[in-house]
């Protein structure tokens, strides 16, 4: 019995989605699969991203609020804040040491002509700290602000909290409307296998290996980089937890999935938050830390600013000093930090670090033709980065496993 609801359970049935959708990918045509296959990848992707902004709300105010006095907030909020710290800059530096070992871009002889790459000028930095500040937190929950709708809505728990139990009522209120934007996400995930099926297929017909080869090097360097920094950095803190292995992978492969299909962890979000407290985490610290991470923590782009820095710099034969090599794990850390969770997002920033060592933006235009599957691969990375520090974290206060999940939201 249990082992027929495993071949036929929603996490299979994505994979079936995954499976079909490579070999659709590899039989029709790219102008079918734009027309009728991409459509039912996106339409999975608006309707999960549906519920980002209210569910980041409620949760991040439920959570505050229900982390308890100022001190504990305090050292919760630290806590999160040193591993997600610590983890980016590692990640950012395996890139960096992966990359000028397999040199990906040493004898790549692409022509950079023609091709034009979006630049960003980076803001001063204190432009970014000032505008994680909303004027009006109105108008950053309509455009989707993240940063701005985080620091609104960690302050206002913060208060709910210092007010205690007049406030009491607006925590519960946030606290349920988080509940019904996770039942509104367990709808859409049934739909999920099907939206999964749409876009791996969309991708595999217009990403086709034939693109894919030239820059080969530079996927294979990305890859082993992030192998390598699950190996040294992921393991030891499944451990500290005190978790197996496979019972990570097992609770952590719905969230995974998704991200790796959308290439987005913002569509990621929910499910994330579901299935880490399915695997222990405390409610709280739950909804606290993982939808900040969901946009400051971003270990899989930080790899990928390593690898490309050095990438990019190499097929424009351009030698990075020790000292450059500094800034791009310094660059690299913002950069991540100021990536939307959002498909191409990393890209974008990349001009920020290429912009600081001096690399032409025009690298961006050839990482562009090989970024989905980058993406695939740093998406995957950063959602599992949100998990394992909502159950550390959870484990620093000892509260993993100790609450009963609520029977009818299962979180
Ligand atoms: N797609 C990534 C994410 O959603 C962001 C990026 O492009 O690096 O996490």
């Amino acid at each position: 019995m249990a082992k027929k609801s495993f071949w036929v359970g929603l996490p299979m049935q994505m994979m079936y989605g995954l499976v079909l959708g490579v070999l659709a990918g590899c039989l029709v045509s790219t102008e079918f699969a734009t027309t009728w296959l991409q459509p039912l990848g996106q339409l999975f992707i608006r309707l999960i991203r549906m519920v980002v902004v209210p569910l980041v709300i409620a949760t991040l105010i439920a959570g505050a609020a229900g982390l308890g006095d100022a001190s504990k907030i305090g050292s919760i909020a630290v806590k999160t804040i040193l591993v997600f710290a610590i983890t980016t800059a590692i990640a950012v530096t395996i890139g960096l040491i992966v990359a000028n070992f397999m040199d990906p871009g040493v004898g790549l002889s692409l022509s950079v002509e023609g091709l034009q790459a979006k630049s960003a000028t980076p803001p001063p930095l204190s432009k970014v700290l000032m505008e994680i500040v909303p004027i009006n937190p109105m108008d950053a929950f309509a455009k989707g602000n993240m940063l701005q709708v985080i620091f609104f809505s960690i302050f206002f728990g913060f208060c709910v909290s210092v007010m205690g139990e007049p406030a009491r009522m607006i925590t519960d209120f946030f606290q349920k409307v988080g509940d019904v934007m996770i039942k509104m996400t367990n709808y859409v995930m049934l739909y999920a296998p099907i939206g999964v099926f749409g876009l791996i297929s969309y991708t595999v017909s217009k990403h086709g290996l034939a693109v894919l080869l030239p820059l080969g090097k530079l996927i294979l360097c990305a890859f082993v980089a992030t192998v390598l920094f699950v190996i040294v950095t992921y393991l030891p803190l499944i451990k500290l937890i005190g978790m197996s292995v496979t019972r990570y992978i097992k609770g952590a492969f719905e969230p995974w999935l998704i991200a790796f299909t959308t290439c987005s962890s913002a569509a990621a979000l929910a499910i994330n938050l579901e299935c880490s407290r399915q695997m222990g985490a405390s409610k709280a610290i739950a909804s606290f830390v993982i939808p900040l991470g969901n946009t400051i923590n971003m270990n899989g782009t930080s790899i990928y600013m390593g690898v490309t820095a050095v990438f990019a710099a190499q097929v424009f034969g351009i030698d990075l000093t020790m000292s450059q090599q500094f800034q791009i794990v310094l660059m690299g850390v913002l950069a991540a930090v100021g990536t939307a969770g959002v498909p191409g997002a990393g890209l974008i920033m990349t001009t920020i670090v290429f912009t600081e060592v001096g690399i032409p933006l025009e690298a961006v235009a050839l990482i562009a033709g090989v970024d989905r599957v980058l993406d695939m691969i740093r998406t995957s990375v950063n959602v599992l980065g949100d998990s394992l520090t909502a159950l550390l974290v959870s484990k620093m206060e000892g509260s993993l496993g100790t609450e009963k999940l609520d029977p009818d939201t299962h979180i």
